[in-house]
């Protein structure tokens, strides 16, 4: 394991990518409305990408073992799919709910985020299970603290999580950022076994990115090799930010928020 510990002028570098993904970001939320697809808003993105002069790091991505480069520079999962959907035809409707992850790269640095989306009038149980996984990354983020370690963003998430009835979506987490899009440490989204440990020193930076399904936490991939679906088919979201560990509070770097306003 390789955890890098960035200076104040690494994350202001990846800050300005955190900031250029928020902001696309805040347009796709905006352009996201029934009968638009997926792949207009991947479209939508890879024009605000250019316009700012960064790249995507999603595009072309191969985890290996035969899986196909990604195709988009937005990931688009809706409704029962909780992440790495692949934006193409499909139109969104009144009711649906979309995650869109999306990262970028300014001047080789990192930045990835998520956010989950109502497409129209959605149900008091979306709404919901928005809320509460939105409410969960900040809980994470809160014990994203010098002298806690790896675990203690796990646990804050499941503990609120489980709390509310939900589920954390297994074998899925957060990561280190920076140079690369992932790099040490995991950070599990729920406990499980043999997943190291590291305390959280400042100069580290994270993403933090609870996914959570209504039902199953059990997943399965589509025979696409990326998008990732609930196994019962029960509604899941996904939020995430980029985190600088500091000496104090934690340093949101996809939002203006700060860790203890939250939101
Ligand atoms: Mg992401
Ligand atoms: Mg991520």
């Amino acid at each position: 394991m390789t955890i890098h510990y960035r200076s104040k002028t690494e994350i202001e570098g990846i800050r300005r990518a955190g900031l250029v993904v928020m902001e696309i970001l805040e347009v796709l939320r905006a352009a996201t409305r029934p009968g638009v697809t997926t792949g207009e808003l991947d479209a939508l993105a890879v024009r605000e990408l250019a316009r700012r002069g960064a790249t995507s790091n999603f595009k072309g991505y191969s985890p290996a073992r035969g899986t196909p480069p990604f195709a988009g520079v937005i990931c688009a999962s809706v409704n029962e799919q909780v992440v790495h959907g692949i934006p193409g035809k499909r139109a969104l409707k009144d009711g649906d709910i979309i995650a869109l992850d999306f990262g970028a790269i300014v001047d080789g640095w990192h930045g990835d985020s998520a956010i989950t989306v109502p497409v129209g009038h959605i149900s008091p149980e979306a709404e919901r299970l928005l809320r509460v996984t939105q409410e969960a990354l900040w809980k994470g983020i809160g014990a994203a603290k010098p002298g806690a370690r790896v675990y203690d963003i796990t646990r804050a998430v499941q503990s609120y999580v489980e709390g509310q009835g939900f589920a954390l979506v297994e074998h899925y987490g957060g990561h280190g950022i920076g140079r690369e899009l992932h790099e040490d440490p995991f950070i599990p989204n729920a406990m499980e076994q043999g997943i190291p440990n590291p305390p959280l020193r400042p100069g580290m930076v994270v993403c933090i990115e609870p996914m959570v399904s209504i039902g199953s936490p059990r997943t399965r991939t589509l025979s696409d090799k990326w998008t990732v679906s609930t196994a019962d088919n029960s509604l899941s979201a996904h939020f995430e930010h980029t985190v600088a560990i500091t000496s104090g509070e934690p340093l949101v770097l996809t939002s203006l928020a700060s860790a203890s306003v939250g939101g």
